[in-house]
C-alpha cells in the first residue's frame, strides 16, 4: 500500500488567527497563556484537517510562532550572545531574537530560497555552543499523540541549518560546526525514538542549491554519523532537482528520500535506477508553490508504473511544505466561479494527494469519477475565454528587436534629458510613496466597501497629492512624486487595473512572523484596458513647475509577487505584463510626464536557485523590462528602483536594463554595493540610498554628506542622484520631513563642493 503524507501545513490559520494572536500578545493585550492556548487550538485544527483530508503521516514541528529556522535555533540552543540567554528559551528570548529588544538587535531576516517567505538567519561564531534549549518540538509531539494523530516530526537538517546561517566572526568558518552539531541531532533523534516516533522528516532543501564540494562531503559524513539513532529518517529535498546528487542520496544511510517532481520532474529516472530495496521514495507530485489544481489523470498515470515497482515503498506528497500556499479555497466565496474551479489551496491539495494514493492502492477504477472531472475542468480551463486573448497573442507575436531597445544610446538621451530638465548636480528625489496615514487607509477602504462614493475617494486622494506636492516643494526637492496614496500595495494596485488578474479574499500566505501577503492570481492573458496612473501623475504635475516622476511597478516584480499561470512559461507572462506597462509608460509620456520610474525590487529574487540557470532568466527578465520602458523618446527619463537584495552579482544585467537612472537601497550592504557599481563602471546615472527608511532615527546631514562623498569616490559625481533607500509609506510625516530636509541640505553641501570642479 502506498502512503500519503504532508511535508508542512500553513501555520497562519485560514483567517490569519495566528497573526491576531501574536499581535495582541506583542501589544500586551493578552498574556502568554492565551497565546499558547490559541496556538495549540490552531495546531490541533491543522492536524485534524490533514488527517481528515486523508494523510497517513502528519507533520509535527512545522508549526511555529514566528519562523521554523528560528525554532531550530532555539531547539539547538544556538542563541546569539547578545540575547544573554540561559536555560530554556522562553517567549521573551524567542521574540527578542525575532523582533529585537531594547538591548539587542533582532536577528537578520532573509528570503527562504526563491520564496517570498523570510527566515531568521542563524548566527555562528567560534563561541557557538549547541545544547537542546527548547522542548517545543517534543511538547507538540505529545499534543499530537494525545489527539491520536500519527506524528511525523519535521526538523531542518544540519546541512541546511548551517549552510543558510552566517558567520559573525572574522575568519571563522561555520562548516566547522558540523562536528558539534551532529551529536545534538543524534540526541534529538534519540529522544524522538523514545517517544515512540517511527518516522522523522529531515528537510534538506539546501541540496537544491549549488553546494561547494566540501559541504557535500561534510553532509555525507554527518548523515553516516546519524545512522545509529534508532529512528527512520525521511530526507526531504524540494524547490528544485537534486538529480546530480541522486547516487549519493541513494547511498546515504537514511530510510527514505523525498524529491520534488513539480520543480524537477526529470530527476525521477536517476532515482529509480537501482533504487535501494529497503528505502522509501516519496514523490512530491502536487505543487506546493502554486494554487492550481493538479492534472490528476496525468499524475495518476505517471505514478502508476512507479507504484507497480515500489509498492508500499512509494509515498505520495505535495512537492514541498504548503506554507507557501493559502489555506482553504472554501473561504473564497467572492471569487469568480469558473476561476475558482481551476484552483486548489492547501486543503484541496491534500485531498488530491489522498485521491492519488487511493487510486494506487485500490486501482484506477476507484477514483475514475474524480479523474474524469479533474480532466474536464482542466479542459475547460484550456478552452476558456477568460484565459486567452487573441489581441495579446498577436501583439506578442509582432514584437521585434526594436521594441526592446531605446532609439538612441544613453549618452544621447542624457544630453536631451539634461537640456529638458536642467537639474542641478546631485538632484534630489524620493522613491515614490509618502506616509500612508490612517486617513488615507480609511478613505481607500470606504471606497472599496462602497461606503463612500468615487468622488469622495477622488477628493481624498487629490488632497493627499496636494499635501505631498506642497511638502516636497517646501523641502526643496528637485524631482517630485505624487506620493502613491491610492495604492495599498504596489502589485495589487496594478493587478486590479489589468485584465487577466483575479483576487482572493483570504488567500493569505505568511511572509514573515505575523506578516502575510495575499498574492493576486494571474489566470489569463494580461492586458491593460485603460490608463491606470496617468490621472494621479497629471494632477501632481498641474500643481508644480518641478518635474514629476510617474511611478509604476515593473513586469518582473508583478510576476514575482503574484501566483502565476502554470500553462505557459513565466517568460511569456512577463512579456504580457511588460506590454501592459509599456502602454502605461507611453500614456504617461503623452500626458507630459517626463520622468517615469519602473520599480523592480523583486528582480533578484526571481533568480533560479542554480547559477547555470541564471543567464536564461536574466535574459528574459531584462527583455521584459526593456519592452516596458523602451517606447519613449530620448528626453523622457526612465528610472528604476531596487532594494533589499544582493545586487553585486547581477550588475551586468542591471546595466542591461538601460534605465537612465537607478535608485538603489544601500543601507543593508553598507555601501559595499556602491563599490560594486564603481568597479563595474555602471554606465548610467545612479541614486544610492543615503538613509535607511526602516529606522525611525533621523539621520544627520553630515552622515548623508559623508555617504555621498564616498559614493563620489567610486562613481562620477555627474551621475549621482540623492534619495532615501526606499519608499516612505511606513513612516510618519514628521520624521519624513525632518529627514528629507537634511537630505536636501546634504545635497547642497556636495553641490557647493563639486560645482565647477
Ligand atoms: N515606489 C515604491 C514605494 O515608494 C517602491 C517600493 C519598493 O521598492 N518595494 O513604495
Ligand atoms: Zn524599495
Amino acid at each position: 500500500m502506498a502512503i500519503s503524507h504532508n511535508l508542512g501545513f500553513p501555520r497562519i490559520g485560514a483567517q490569519r488567527e495566528l497573526k491576531t494572536l501574536l499581535e495582541a500578545y506583542w501589544k500586551g493585550q493578552t498574556n502568554l497563556q492565551n497565546l499558547d492556548e490559541g496556538a495549540l487550538a490552531l495546531r490541533r485544527s491543522n492536524w485534524i484537517r490533514q488527517r481528515d483530508a486523508g494523510m497517513d503521516l502528519i507533520p509535527v514541528g512545522d508549526f511555529s510562532l514566528y519562523d521554523h529556522m528560528l525554532d531550530m535555533t532555539a531547539t539547538l540552543g544556538a542563541i546569539p550572545e547578545r540575547f544573554a540567554h540561559k536555560g530554556e528559551v522562553d517567549a521573551d528570548c524567542y521574540f527578542s531574537m525575532a523582533r529585537g529588544s531594547k538591548s539587542a538587535a533582532a536577528m537578520e531576516m532573509t528570503k527562504w530560497f526563491d520564496t517570498n517567505y523570510h527566515y531568521l538567519v542563524p548566527e555562528f561564531t567560534s563561541k557557538t555552543k549547541f545544547s537542546i534549549s527548547s522542548m517545543r518540538l517534543f511538547r507538540e509531539i505529545e499534543e499530537a499523540q494525545e489527539l491520536g494523530i500519527a506524528p511525523k516530526p519535521v526538523l531542518v537538517g544540519p546541512l541546511t541549518y548551517l549552510y543558510l546561517g552566517k558567520e559573525k566572526e572574522e575568519g571563522f568558518e561555520r562548516i566547522s560546526l558540523f562536528e558539534d552539531l551532529i551529536p545534538l541531532y543524534h540526541e534529538i533523534l534519540g529522544k524522538l525514538a523514545d517517544m515512540g516516533i517511527e518516522w522523522v522528516q529531515i528537510d534538506e532543501p539546501a541540496l537544491a542549491l549549488d553546494l561547494p564540494e566540501e559541504w557535500l562531503e561534510r553532509f555525507i559524513r554527518a548523515y553516516s554519523e546519524l545512522e545509529s539513532s534508532g529512528i527512520r529518517t525521511l530526507l526531504a529535498t524540494y524547490f528544485g532537482s537534486v538529480e546530480e546528487h541522486a547516487d549519493l542520496l541513494k547511498s546515504l544511510p537514511v530510510q527514505g528520500l523525498h524529491i520534488d517532481l513539480c520543480r524537477g520532474r526529470n530527476q525521477l529516472d536517476s532515482f529509480l535506477k537501482d533504487y535501494p530495496r529497503e528505502k522509501i521514495l516519496s514523490l512530491g507530485v502536487v505543487d506546493g508553490r502554486n494554487i492550481w489544481r493538479a492534472d490528476l489523470e496525468k499524475e495518476f498515470s505517471f505514478l502508476k508504473p512507479v507504484h507497480d515497482r515500489l509498492q508500499e515503498r512509494l509515498w505520495v506528497a505535495p512537492s514541498c511544505s504548503l506554507i507557501h500556499c493559502p489555506v482553504d479555497l472554501e473561504a473564497e466565496a467572492g471569487l469568480d466561479r469558473e476561476i475558482r474551479s481551476w484552483l486548489a489551496f492547501s486543503a484541496q491539495k491534500l485531498k488530491e494527494v489522498a485521491l492519488l494514493k487511493k487510486g494506487l492502492n485500490e486501482g484506477g477504477s476507484a477514483i475514475r469519477g474524480a479523474l474524469e472531472s479533474s480532466s474536464l475542468i482542466l479542459a475547460e480551463r484550456r478552452a476558456s475565454h477568460r484565459v486567452s486573448n487573441p489581441v495579446v497573442e498577436a501583439r506578442l507575436a509582432k514584437l521585434t528587436d526594436s521594441d526592446h531597445k531605446r532609439a538612441n544610446p544613453f549618452e544621447e538621451r542624457q544630453k536631451a534629458q539634461r537640456a529638458r530638465f536642467g537639474l542641478p548636480l546631485f538632484p534630489t528625489t524620493t522613491i515614490g510613496s509618502f506616509p500612508q496615514t490612517e486617513a488615507i487607509r480609511k478613505s481607500r477602504a470606504a471606497f472599496r466597501k462602497k461606503e463612500a462614493g468615487f468622488l469622495d475617494y477622488l477628493e481624498a486622494m487629490r488632497a493627499e497629492i496636494r499635501l505631498a506636492v506642497g511638502k516636497q516643494e517646501a523641502l526643496g526637492l528637485d524631482v517630485l512624486v505624487h506620493g502613491e496614496a491610492e495604492r495599498a500595495d504596489m502589485v495589487e494596485y496594478f493587478g486590479e487595473h489589468l485584465w487577466g488578474y483575479a483576487f482572493t479574499d483570504n488567500g493569505w500566505v505568511q511572509s514573515y512572523g505575523s506578516r502575510c501577503v495575499k498574492p493576486p492570481i494571474i489566470y489569463g492573458d494580461i492586458s491593460r484596458p485603460e490608463a491606470i496612473t496617468v490621472a494621479w501623475s497629471k494632477y501632481a504635475k498641474s500643481l508644480t513647475e518641478k518635474p514629476v516622476k510617474g511611478m509604476l511597478t515593473g513586469p518582473i516584480t508583478m510576476l514575482q509577487w503574484s501566483f502565476v499561470r502554470d500553462d505557459q512559461p513565466r517568460s511569456k507572462t512577463a512579456l504580457q505584463l511588460a506590454l501592459a506597462i509599456r502602454d502605461e509608460v507611453l500614456d504617461l509620456e503623452k500626458a507630459g510626464i517626463g520622468m517615469i520610474q519602473i520599480d523592480e525590487p523583486a528582480i533578484r529574487e526571481g533568480l533560479p536557485l542554480k547559477k547555470p540557470d541564471w543567464a536564461e532568466y536574466l535574459d528574459w527578465a531584462v527583455k521584459a523590462f526593456r519592452v516596458a520602458s523602451s517606447g519613449v523618446r530620448d528626453d523622457t527619463q526612465i528610472h528604476t528602483h531596487m532594494c533589499y537584495a544582493e545586487f553585486n552579482d547581477i550588475l551586468p544585467a542591471i546595466a542591461e536594463l538601460d534605465a537612465d537612472v537607478i535608485t538603489i537601497e544601500t543601507s543593508r550592504s553598507d555601501m559595499e554595493l556602491l563599490d560594486g557599481f564603481g568597479k563595474f563602471d555602471y554606465p548610467n546615472e545612479i541614486g544610492p540610498g543615503v538613509y535607511d527608511i526602516h529606522s525611525p532615527r533621523i539621520p544627520e546631514t553630515r552622515e548623508m554628506a559623508r555617504l555621498l562623498e564616498r559614493a563620489c569616490s567610486v562613481i562620477d559625481p555627474e551621475k549621482l542622484w540623492v534619495n532615501p533607500d526606499c519608499g516612505l509609506k511606513t513612516r510618519g510625516w514628521a520624521e519624513v520631513e525632518a529627514a528629507l530636509g537634511r537630505m536636501v541640505e546634504a545635497a547642497k553641501l556636495l553641490r557647493s563642493k563639486y560645482a565647477g570642479a
